[in-house]
């Protein structure tokens, strides 16, 4: 899997990428982040990536050409781009596992007011939103995606993680005082019987 990442913060993505799980996934050659400065793909000397929208209003929007630029050098073949916006489709761990099946995605991401719409409808393959909320760039959801698709490629985790990924977990002590009142573990987590914590689990698990 190789993720190509357009922005024009490049440097953003330098702790999350360098740490933990995603820089280990690097390091066995499970995956591969390139990131790519817009601004390396304009003709002028000013290198300008953004200009101001056509019918007036405020701040300014990402220019379509450089983008266009990036995309078509970066693309290999079974690959798709994706636009990070606010009104995209809502990221979720379905998508997340669809694309995971991927040998390469192009992530753009947008600043100020966005990008200019003919990248949602000619160069961009899917448009994506984090959740329902603005934020001022494409970069923190860039970093969500990149590490939701990540951990699911194999070998990036261990395989009975991710088949035995529960969203409720206790761990040591057993019980505790909060706020006055003993909080205890589960009884059926200490039983040690394995079909009754799989059933609870179950119970439990995601859709
Ligand atoms: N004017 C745009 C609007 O009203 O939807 C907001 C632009 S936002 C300040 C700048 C960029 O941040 C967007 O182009 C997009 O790439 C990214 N962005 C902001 N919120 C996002 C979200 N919830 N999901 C994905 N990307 C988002």
């Amino acid at each position: 899997m190789r993720f190509d990442i357009v922005t024009i913060f490049p440097n953003i993505f330098d702790s999350y990428f360098k740490e933990s799980i995603i820089k280990r996934a690097q390091t066995r050659g499970l995956v591969k982040i390139n990131i790519h400065n817009l601004r390396d793909y304009t003709t002028d000397r000013h290198r300008t990536v953004d200009d101001r929208p056509y019918g007036g209003g405020f701040g300014m929007v990402l220019m379509v050409e450089p983008i266009f630029r990036a995309v078509k050098k970066i693309k290999k073949k079974k690959s798709k781009v994706i636009l990070l916006s606010a009104k995209g489709r809502k990221f979720n761990q379905s998508m997340a596992r669809r694309l995971a099946k991927l040998d390469q995605i192009i992530i753009i991401s947008g600043r100020y007011e966005g990008v200019d719409e003919r990248v949602a409808k000619y160069i961009a393959d899917e448009e994506i939103s984090i959740g329902d909320y603005i934020l001022t760039g494409g970069e923190l959801p860039t970093m969500v995606i990149v590490d939701a698709i990540t951990r699911l490629i194999p070998g990036v985790i261990t395989k009975g993680s991710l088949e035995e990924e529960s969203p409720v977990s206790y761990t040591r002590p057993e019980s505790i005082i909060i706020n006055g009142r003993k909080r205890r573990v589960p009884q059926v987590l200490l039983s040690g019987n394995h079909k009754e914590i799989k059933k609870w689990r179950t119970d439990r698990a995601r859709p």
